[in-house]
């Protein structure tokens, strides 16, 4: 079952979580019952691509942008298709500028590190490369009640009946859909949301159903707060001094078979393809997608522990940047690293929602190399990956528990959080220094 959250608002606020039932089979009553969505299927998807291309290169991203293309769809299905091009480029543009905005970050911390002298011989400078606009491979309709009617079936053989426009007009087709068991146990005294999903794959087509679960914010608002770090070394440190869960131990020896296992293949592979044998082993590792199952599971039993043991606490948890995780990961393994790290934030966002905790998302900007006392900011505050120590006034503790209370701070620091880069947030720590410096008479 996939899980969707929507952002939290304050105490006694209700925040609602769209959750997805997934894999429901669309069943084939008599061959070929689902030919006129066959049909209908690379009509929309090409319509479809024809709007994302559009709101990623010329327009911006709206759903009610007037129809422009040319199509045999009806008027309501181009609509449909209008709106899922507009989640579509939207998500795409989204990711792209914080994506450019993470580059030029990486540019500054590059620069910022040439001038200090402190730059690594092997660094290379950052570059940019344009992305491509997003090509839709596989068939996945989002469709609404003007073209997808749900309807409860009275019959007790299925549970719905699933009514499709079709291509030709006034033409549409019936479909049942019947629930599992487990399925129909979640879906039990809920209302299911009038949009669904249609998904076409190999095995035939797929249904995806959702619904709205609302939850209420519990967090006091006065409820102190906690900061919470992410890493490698520990999944997650809270300013309170705790670490739950580590990619160290038996996960990293499990990653190092792995990485072992795909060598010895790749050798198997070229010496093969050298005598002339046609089918190869394939590349794809099993145990490395389960590895990666793994460490999800890792990651979800130390975030869930991590809250459970600060009930009554609102949460402050770092935004990641593609700079910050590249940096945070130096020592993984690609294939590892950026997709695990970027679901605990995930999880912890997750978590919240569920709960109705309070839980604000803070820039990561310098958190971990900003001096918690004097606000100090300089790379040379951390001498070794585990330990902070402020070149100026001395103070001293885990790195990974300074940059947990500087995200904890950040929570209510509205100076901070209006920064626009890396830099402003600098300067901004700078000046909190200087006058620090000034308060406490520091040479
Ligand atoms: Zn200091």
């Amino acid at each position: 079952m996939k899980q969707q959250r929507q952002r939290s608002g304050g105490q006694g606020q209700l925040q609602t979580l769209t959750k997805a039932v997934t894999h429901i089979r669309l069943i084939e009553v008599n061959p070929g019952k689902l030919a006129a969505l066959d049909a209908l299927a690379p009509v929309y998807l090409s319509l479809c691509q024809q709007y994302v291309t559009l709101f990623c290169t010329q327009a911006q991203p709206d759903k009610f942008h007037p129809p422009v293309f040319v199509t045999p769809l009806s008027e309501r299905w181009h609509r449909v298709a209008i709106q899922q091009a507009t989640g579509i480029a939207q998500s795409w543009r989204t990711n792209r500028t914080q994506a450019y905005q993470d580059y030029l970050d990486d540019l500054l911390e590059y620069h910022e590190q040439q001038a200090e002298g402190t730059l690594d011989a092997q660094t290379e400078e950052p570059t940019w490369k344009e992305w491509d606009v997003p090509t839709l491979r596989q068939t996945c309709i989002q469709a609404n009640a003007n073209v997808v009617v749900l309807e409860p079936s009275q019959d007790s053989t299925f549970d719905y009946w699933l009514k499709i426009s079709t291509l030709e007009l006034r033409r549409v087709l019936l479909v049942p859909v019947k629930l599992a068991d487990y399925h129909r146990q979640t879906v039990k005294g809920k209302t299911v949301n009038t949009s669904v999903t249609l998904n076409k794959r190999d095995t035939g087509w797929w249904l995806t159903l959702s619904y709205n679960q609302v939850v209420t914010v519990q967090t006091a608002p006065d409820a102190p707060v906690v900061g919470i770090d992410v890493g490698i070394a520990h999944f997650v440190t809270t300013s309170t001094g705790k670490h739950y869960g580590t990619f160290h131990g038996k996960l990293r020896e499990r990653q190092k078979r792995d990485r072992e296992k795909r060598r010895r293949k790749a050798k198997l592979r070229t010496c093969l393809e050298r005598k002339g044998v046609k089918k190869l082993p394939s590349t794809t590792s099993r145990s490395g997608q389960r590895l990666i199952r793994h460490v999800r599971q890792e990651i979800n039993r130390a975030v869930n522990q991590c809250f459970t043991e600060h009930e009554g606490a609102q949460i402050a948890y770092e935004q990641l940047s593609v700079a910050t995780m590249k940096h945070k990961a130096r020592a993984m393994n690609a294939y590892m690293r950026a997709s695990n790290l970027a679901h605990i934030p995930e999880q912890i966002a997750w978590n919240a929602a569920k709960r109705g905790v309070q839980a604000t998302r803070v820039k990561s900007a310098y958190s971990s190399q900003a001096c918690q006392r004097c606000h100090y900011t300089d790379r040379a505050n951390r001498p070794d990956q585990q330990t902070f120590c402020c070149v100026v006034c001395g103070f001293q503790t885990h790195a990974d528990l300074n940059a947990a209370v500087n995200i904890a701070r950040r929570a209510g620091d509205s100076a901070l959080q209006l920064c626009k880069d890396r830099k402003a947030v600098k300067s901004l720590l700078m000046q909190r220094h200087e006058a620090w410096r000034k308060q406490h008479g520091w040479p």
